[in-house]
């Protein structure tokens, strides 16, 4: 996928209030300090479309961009930021649960998951959530470019064999650099083919 047009459209703090979702929608969330921003900024290729952040865990917007005039891209806010505590978790389910029930032109949660880390309890769980409520989604493996290929190897199996232990079938999945742009055409090519069955 070319990406020629890529603007922010609107940040909201209630999910009630997000655009009406006549396009199809593709979400991005993690942990704070995953990667999120500057894997949105690698993938459109709009260097400061996401911003990348400073204070993590702080902002709790949902960012709204324009892809192209095709399919929405959606900035969610992170979670599980060490600084954060249970009542603002607790907070943050409640939020993206709403979003993830009303948005019915949602077609794919981007999981983000940081490569160089063993499996956490919050990512796990928030997957098995949207496994329970059929809530299509991908995990994606940032910051790919700190592991050796024989580390990051093992890590991902050893993520695989952990999400085996809840599923039957891995969902897609995508190992992917902000740096060195690792996984770009893969995750776009698969955005891209969803779009093309929308229309
Ligand atoms: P967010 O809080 O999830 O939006 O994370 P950011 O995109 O702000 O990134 C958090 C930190 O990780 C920043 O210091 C980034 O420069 C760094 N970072 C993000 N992605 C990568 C990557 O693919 N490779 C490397 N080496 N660093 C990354």
């Amino acid at each position: 996928m070319i990406i020629k047009k890529a603007e922010f459209v609107i940040s909201n703090t209630d999910p009630g209030k997000c655009p009406l979702s006549e396009k199809p929608e593709f979400a991005f969330v993690g942990r704070s300090n995953v990667g999120k921003s500057s894997l949105i900024n690698m993938l459109t290729g709009f260097g400061d479309l996401a911003k990348v952040s400073t204070a993590p865990g702080k902002t709790r917007l949902i960012n709204h961009f324009n892809i192209n005039d095709e399919w929405f891209l959606v900035d969610l806010p992170g979670y599980g930021y060490a600084k954060v505590g249970r009542t603002s978790r607790q907070q943050w389910l409640s939020f993206i649960r709403k979003y993830l029930a009303i948005r019915e032109n949602l077609y794919c949660v981007f999981a983000l998951i940081d490569s160089r880390h063993a499996p956490q309890a919050n990512d796990l769980e928030f997957m098995n959530y949207m496994g329970e409520f059929g809530i299509p989604f991908a995990m994606v493996f940032t910051k790919a470019d700190k592991l050796s290929r024989k580390q990051l190897d093992k890590n991902l199996t050893f993520y695989k064999n952990e999400m085996l232990k809840a599923w039957e079938v891995l969902p897609p999945l995508f190992v992917t650099s902000a740096g060195t742009k690792m996984g770009r055409d893969e995750v776009l090519e698969f955005i891209q083919n969803i779009v093309k069955d929308t229309k």
